[in-house]
């Protein structure tokens, strides 16, 4: 694809989402009063457009590369015997492994440190929109990415099969993030909802709420969380880079680093 189809993909992509969401953050909001252009939307913008315009090609890129070695670890006649299954329980076996290996991958990244330092870009957002979703540093995209399409290579599921499953998941993401509130009532136990994320986007590292769709997996191991109020605060404790480039460099350093470069670099 050359820049300019990319560019024309982008801006399609945005008037898309905003066509989605804008009217449903107008009529079921949230935070009601949340502007569209509310503090520190530009920041989100760059993420947004650093995501389609930069580094997704590059992600898929190192996605593909690795992919070549699980090739190696699986054995072939394994693949045959799974492949050898109903579509539909293939699927399943599919949607069920990604769910479990996001779940646990996602409580890493709050619990060591080394992953924190790039997950942290993501909850650094102090307003939650559609917009705000696309905060998250492109090696924690690699990260994320990889283990949503983990169960897919092993099992050596044809990724076109199972398009319409990761995009499904690319939106929901989104809508987990934005100002709405549905009245979903118990249905939000099996397909989740934006209140649940929300929470954990908490100030606090370890609130709960670990999965990207349903949180039956949440509700299994004991992170689900639902009260009745709304958080006080979204972001972080930690003092944090404000800027997008600053957001995208701190994480490849250790703080100390950071430290002197950036002294380094003011004076
Ligand atoms: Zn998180
Ligand atoms: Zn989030």
């Amino acid at each position: 694809m050359d820049f300019l189809q990319l560019l024309g993909a982008t801006g399609l992509s945005i008037l898309f989402l905003i066509a989605v969401f804008v009217p449903m953050e107008k009529v079921f909001p949230a935070k009601r009063g949340q502007k569209i252009f509310r503090p520190h939307w530009f920041v989100d913008l760059c993420f947004f457009l650093g995501q389609y315009l930069l580094w997704g090609g590059a992600v898929l890129w190192v996605l593909s590369y690795f992919s070549h070695y699980l090739d190696m670890i699986v054995p072939a006649g394994f693949r045959v015997a799974v492949q050898a299954q109903p579509w539909l329980l293939q699927a399943l076996e599919v949607i069920v492994l990604s769910d479990f290996l996001i779940y646990w991958g996602h409580r890493l990244q709050h619990r060591v440190d080394f992953l924190w330092r790039f997950h942290k870009v993501h909850h650094s957002a102090e307003h939650l929109d559609w917009l705000a979703a696309h905060r998250e540093h492109p090696l924690d995209s690699v990260y994320t990415i990889g283990l949503i399409n983990l169960p897919a290579f092993v099992l050596g599921f044809p990724l076109e099969t199972l398009a319409g499953v990761i995009a499904f998941r690319g939106i929901w993401a989104i809508y987990i993030h934005s100002n709405v509130r549905l009245p979903l009532g118990p249905l939000r136990m099996l397909i989740g909802a934006p209140e649940l994320h929300h929470w954990h986007h908490d100030l606090d590292r370890d609130a709960g709420n670990y999965a990207n769709i349903s949180p039956l997996m949440d509700i299994l191991f004991g992170t689900y969380t639902c009260p009745d109020t709304e958080p006080e605060r979204f972001g972080i404790k930690e003092n944090f880079e404000k800027s997008y480039v600053g957001q995208l460099l701190a994480p490849l350093f250790p703080k100390k680093v950071w430290k002197k470069l950036k002294r380094i670099i003011h004076s």
